[in-house]
């Protein structure tokens, strides 16, 4: 679904994406893990458009998309998480959904509203609480239900689990296993080596803007040098 080439991407003078490439499979769940600065949330911004390249290409369902434009990608099913939530402190939770359809003309919007809710139950029970008033938990539950809001295929997380307490990260991460069953694709990035591998089918691990392991993710997570630098152990 999603095929990543070679892409390099910079800060002025500092290279942040080396040459990555990867793939991501219709219906996987697929991990890219690493640590600070290692060039995550950068490809993660090149992948949605709102990241400029120097080079390689970005592929979604055969289609060359290295530079269609960021509300253009929305349109053809692409929909991103982004770090640190971004929910509208000041708009209801209702509203920062619908805003998440802001592209859609159809009239099932009601329907993928109520949809949302059953996935994160205390989102309906405070749909009218201003984003801003939510726990980081709770508003990264909004930010996955107003990105699952464009309909999308192929849904991009930037961290979800970042500075969430253990208990929330379990429960994020299961409302995320759970699309696997509406048809949702996932690329997933993480600092939360151990979280992101239990979930995912396949992971990579980044390293200083180049892919340095890749696997099955029950593989990475067996995998002596992963489980070192990842995973504490
Ligand atoms: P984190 O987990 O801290 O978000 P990351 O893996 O997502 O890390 P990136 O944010 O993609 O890493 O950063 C990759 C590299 O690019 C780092 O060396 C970082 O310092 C640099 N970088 C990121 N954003 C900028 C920016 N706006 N200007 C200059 N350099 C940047």
């Amino acid at each position: 679904m999603l095929r990543v080439e070679n892409l390099t991407s910079a800060y002025g003078r500092i290279q942040a994406l080396k040459g990555v490439s990867l793939e991501v499979r219709r219906g996987e769940i697929v991990c890219l893990v690493g640590g600070n600065g290692a060039g995550k949330t950068t490809l993660l911004r090149a992948i949605s458009g709102v990241q400029p390249v120097t080079g390689g290409t970005v592929r979604l369902d055969d289609d060359d998309i290295t530079f269609v434009p960021p509300h253009e990608r929305v349109a053809r099913g692409i929909a991103q998480v982004p770090e640190g939530r971004q929910v509208f402190g000041a708009l209801s939770i209702a509203d920062n959904l619908r805003l998440g359809a802001y592209l859609r003309k159809d009239d099932g919007i009601v329907a993928d509203m109520e949809r949302v809710y059953a996935m994160f139950p205390v989102l309906k029970e405070r749909r009218a609480t201003p984003g801003g008033a939510l726990s980081g938990g709770q508003q990264q539950m909004l930010a996955i239900g107003r990105a699952l809001m464009s309909r999308p295929r192929l849904l991009l997380l930037d961290e979800p689990s970042m500075g969430l307490a253990p208990i929330m990260v379990d429960q994020i991460f299961a409302a995320i296993e759970s699309l696997k069953q509406d048809g949702v694709t996932v690329f997933l990035v993480e600092q939360n080596a151990a979280a992101a591998l239990a979930i995912a089918d396949r992971g990579y691990v980044i390293e200083t803007g180049r892919i340095a392991f890749e696997g099955q993710a029950a593989d990475l997570l067996a995998d002596d040098r992963v489980r070192e630098a990842y995973l504490g152990l």
